[in-house]
């Protein structure tokens, strides 16, 4: 009943998505103007949650921002807010005559509350179970908690993982000064699994002196506020296939939360991207050059992966 559920909610988003891609085709050939949109405003219609969304997250443009339960406010619920870290330490890898783009990633939650998950009831190996964000008060009890992801077993982690956490995405660029990711290539990975805990802290002035998370096998998951999770280029997901992907500059967009199933206080802060120069050395072996990377300015410990993690 519950994987039921599940399909059943993915189905409707995907038809969602296909009125969406059909609406927008015949307004193209209305119109006869091809309009690309920034990434930023890529995500524009979340249809399928199943609470009320409070209003200042709809903005001017009549877009959400995020995804607030209309009545937290006035309870005084703690929200997080979900980010990515820049992509800084990533890889090529030659191997049966596939190349594969390596990326170690970090999920951070900077907002004002847990991010904390609940598996509705232990999942086990050959049953996933529905994931219920549970959304915290300053005194640390319960306020409410909303169906969302859910948790199934990861066979090479082994251990659990909560779906569409994140997704790692190729877009193309013009060249060495581009600055803005609109194209998408077709290589990404949409729906990356994680298991959440608190990995490090974003930066040595967090409110937290102890992890409140680090087990990938219980019933809870979560980052704190000021915690980032951490994904290593070695492990096994953690990558994109590039073996037909032409030589010459992309951007490597990852971002948090891609499907705005968790609840959280900003969706606009959630993308991060380096832009690369794919190209090969002098011996015709791929290689990879980062050349720029996304603006990161509130939190520091964002900004550069460091060996020491
Ligand atoms: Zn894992």
């Amino acid at each position: 009943m519950i994987l039921f559920q599940c399909k059943i909610k993915s189905i409707m988003k995907t038809s969602n998505k296909n009125i969406v891609v059909i609406s927008t085709i015949t307004l193209f050939i209305v119109v006869g103007v091809i309009i690309i949109s920034p990434i930023k405003d890529v995500q524009a219609h979340d249809t399928d949650w199943n609470w009320t969304v409070d209003s200042d997250c709809i903005n001017a443009s009549g877009r959400y921002v995020c995804n607030i339960p209309a009545d937290a406010k006035t309870a005084h619920v703690l929200i997080p807010d979900l980010r990515e870290a820049i992509p800084q330490q990533i890889g090529l890898q030659n191997a049966h005559q596939k190349t594969t783009l390596r990326i170690s990633t970090s999920v951070a939650n900077t907002g004002d509350g847990q991010w904390q998950m609940r598996s509705e009831n232990p999942a086990t190996q050959e049953l996933p179970q529905l994931a219920k964000q549970q959304l915290l008060l300053s005194d640390g009890t319960l306020w409410k908690e909303y169906t969302v992801s859910q948790f199934e077993y990861h066979p090479a982690h082994k251990h659990f993982h909560i779906a569409a956490v994140t997704s790692y995405e190729l877009y193309t660029a013009t060249g060495s000064s581009d600055t803005e990711p609109i194209t998408k290539t077709n290589i990404g990975s949409q729906k990356v699994t994680f298991c959440l805990i608190d990995w490090i802290k974003i930066s040595d002035n967090s409110p937290n002196n102890e992890r409140a998370y680090s087990n990938c096998d219980g019933q809870f998951q979560g980052v704190s506020p000021g915690w980032m999770d951490q994904y290593h280029q070695e492990l096994e997901g953690q990558e994109l296939d590039v073996t037909n992907v032409p030589t010459g500059y992309y951007f490597l967009v990852v971002t948090a939360n891609p499907e705005h199933n968790f609840i959280e206080k900003d969706f606009t802060n959630n993308q991060a991207w380096i832009l690369i120069h794919y190209n090969n050395d002098d011996k015709g072996n791929p290689k990879l050059e980062i050349l720029n990377q996304s603006e990161c300015l509130d939190y520091p410990g964002l900004c550069k992966y460091s060996p020491n993690r």
